[in-house]
């Protein structure tokens, strides 16, 4: 039983802070969650304590989301362990430099694409197959309120991210029009306390709770995320509840950008 029961979800930089949030959500909520992560070790922590709670729900990878050979290993693989893959979360990220045009580096941008933006194309090819095949698959992007917004300094990050908002409803129309039942949905979250905050914690001297203070100013709820607010509505992206939803964007902003 579960909102997701049945459900088999491959979240990649699943390691990482939202996505440790989104795999403990899915398999709470019935699913088989494979989580990959260039992070083997993390990626196997969580693992092993879902399946302390929810035996055989969890299965782990190393998984570069750059290469595309690992996407085609991971898939396959995978689908092998969880029996099928109805659900693609496309979660990896990196925030790349914080710096100002005259700093800013083609590594840099180089880097920032082949995490953030290529990788969301190879996923999206190379799952499409099995997505099709489970009868009702669904793809859920992790952009940013920074692909709908710009930020100073961020502009690497805001280009990807605004890429990934709009191939999203490329291939909600793609598997629209061709009559496959695949949704692809995005997600745009403002400032989450995960890791990739670390930049700004480091702006404000170490003070983690003073960094967190001053993101929260722009935001009329008073503070920032935390991972579950990400992770809900991943799940519900994720369920049957939203078979009716695609080429959509869902912000969780605390109404920053309202
Ligand atoms: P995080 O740094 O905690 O986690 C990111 C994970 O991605 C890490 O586990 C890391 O090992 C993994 N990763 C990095 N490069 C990879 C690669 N090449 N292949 C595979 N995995 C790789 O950050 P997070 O906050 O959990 O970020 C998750 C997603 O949410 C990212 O796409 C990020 O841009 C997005 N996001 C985060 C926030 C926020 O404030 N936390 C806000 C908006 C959007």
């Amino acid at each position: 039983s579960g909102r997701v029961a049945g459900k088999r979800a491959l979240i990649t930089g699943a390691a990482g802070g939202l996505g440790q949030a989104m795999a403990w959500m899915m398999a709470r909520e019935g699913a088989r969650v494979a989580i990959t992560d260039v992070d083997l070790d993390g990626a196997r922590a969580l693992a092993d304590a879902i399946n302390a709670e929810h035996p055989g729900r969890a299965f782990a990878y190393r998984h570069d989301v750059t290469d595309e050979d690992q996407w085609v290993e991971v898939i396959a693989a995978a689908v092998k362990d969880m029996g099928g893959l109805s659900v693609l979360v496309n979660n990896a990220g990196i925030g790349g430099r914080l710096v100002f045009v005259e700093e800013d580096t083609v590594a840099n941008w180089r880097k920032v694409q082949a995490v953030n933006q290529e990788s969301v194309m190879l996923g999206c090819k190379h799952a499409m197959p099995h997505l099709r095949a489970s009868g009702a698959g669904s793809i859920v992007n992790i952009s940013s309120i920074a692909g709908l917004a710009a930020g100073p300094g961020m502009g690497a990050y805001n280009a990807t991210k605004a890429a990934v908002w709009m191939y999203t409803k490329t291939i909600a129309l793609e598997c629209a029009k061709a009559g496959w039942n695949v949704r692809a949905n995005s997600v745009h979250p403002v400032f989450i306390k995960t890791p990739i905050l670390d930049p700004f914690v480091a702006m404000a001297g170490g003070d983690e709770a003073s960094a967190h203070q001053k993101l929260a100013r722009g935001i009329p709820l008073k503070r920032i995320g935390e991972p579950d607010d990400v992770a809900y509505c991943v799940l519900y992206l994720a369920s049957d509840e939203s078979k009716f939803v695609t080429g959509s964007e869902f912000k969780i902003d605390g109404g920053m950008t309202a």
